[in-house]
């Protein structure tokens, strides 16, 4: 079992789960055809599916703990059996406790990376990290605001990102913004308008949360795979292929949110073909 916990200089990063999501491969790639994944069997599970793990990487950085997303939220009350709704319980698990996350940052405002933010107490809705300040890129606040959005795009923002402005604990982020001094976000568009990726620099190493920038490993190889959860088809298209390049020749060291847990690992090469090489530490 690969380690959930890497270090890129000073900076630690623990991968938490909040437990899996899955599809079949013609809801959530409904442009590829079946034979095209051919020679990619590998990257499904037994039946076909896209499974997606659901990380939140926690961040230790200039003595503050971060938390990079929170996975999809509690498990519904009519449907205990859910395979996710565990973010909490793996948190204790590293003998954490919500109240020692300093900060919480969200890649985007995609409902399976906003669904923790919040839980409901006694009737009133509470911040479910209560000493932590929230971060959302400035972008991806207006298009959760966007009425032609909200539904098919941003259906638990109401619930789960709205609460966070009235309690005065939300902070928007524009462009390169620096979480600390090692962690400063790089603006990666397409998936929605505002998705951010977290560069991570310290020591003279490199790392990169990637968010969903990738969905499934084959996408480190065929850039132009985008799924129905991408937004703009294009301009995710153009994000994917410059950052893969990049991520390839710089050898950064990458956590990636959907990749099979840990998430860690790197772009590599292979007989013409990148891939996808989770860290074996
Ligand atoms: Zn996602």
């Amino acid at each position: 079992m690969p380690a959930k916990r890497i270090n890129i200089g000073n900076v630690e990063i623990t991968s938490l789960s909040d437990g899996i999501l899955e599809f079949d491969l013609c809801n959530f790639f409904p442009e590829i055809p079946a034979e095209d994944w051919q020679p990619y069997h590998d990257y499904l599970t037994a039946d076909e599916h896209v499974r997606f793990n659901l990380a939140c990487f926690l961040i230790r950085s200039d003595g503050q703990t971060i938390a990079v997303d929170t996975g999809l939220g509690p498990k519904p009350a009519d449907a205990p059996e859910t395979p996710w709704g565990e973010l909490l319980n793996d948190l204790a698990a590293q003998g954490l406790r919500p109240e020692d996350v300093d900060k919480v940052v969200m890649t985007h405002a995609h409902r399976d990376h906003i669904g923790w933010n919040v839980r409901s107490q006694d009737g009133k809705v509470v911040p479910t990290f209560p000493n932590a300040k929230y971060y959302l890129s400035g972008i991806d606040w207006d298009a959760c605001h966007n009425p032609d959005l909200i539904e098919s795009r941003f259906p638990n923002a109401p619930e789960c990102l709205y609460p966070l402005e009235d309690m005065g604990i939300l902070e928007l982020m524009e462009g390169e913004y620096a979480i600390t001094s090692e962690l400063t976000t790089l603006p990666t568009p397409g998936h929605t308008p505002g998705h951010m990726s977290i560069m991570i620099s310290s020591q003279g190493q490199r790392g990169l949360v990637l968010g969903d920038v990738l969905h499934n490993a084959v996408q480190a190889h065929e850039t132009d795979w985008v799924s129905r959860a991408d937004i703009d088809p294009e301009t995710t298209r153009i994000t994917r292929r410059y950052l893969m390049d990049q991520l390839e020749k710089d050898g950064t060291t990458i956590a990636a949110v959907h990749l099979p847990a840990p998430g860690f690992g790197k772009i590599m090469r292979a007989e013409g073909r990148r891939y996808w090489q989770a860290l074996d530490i």
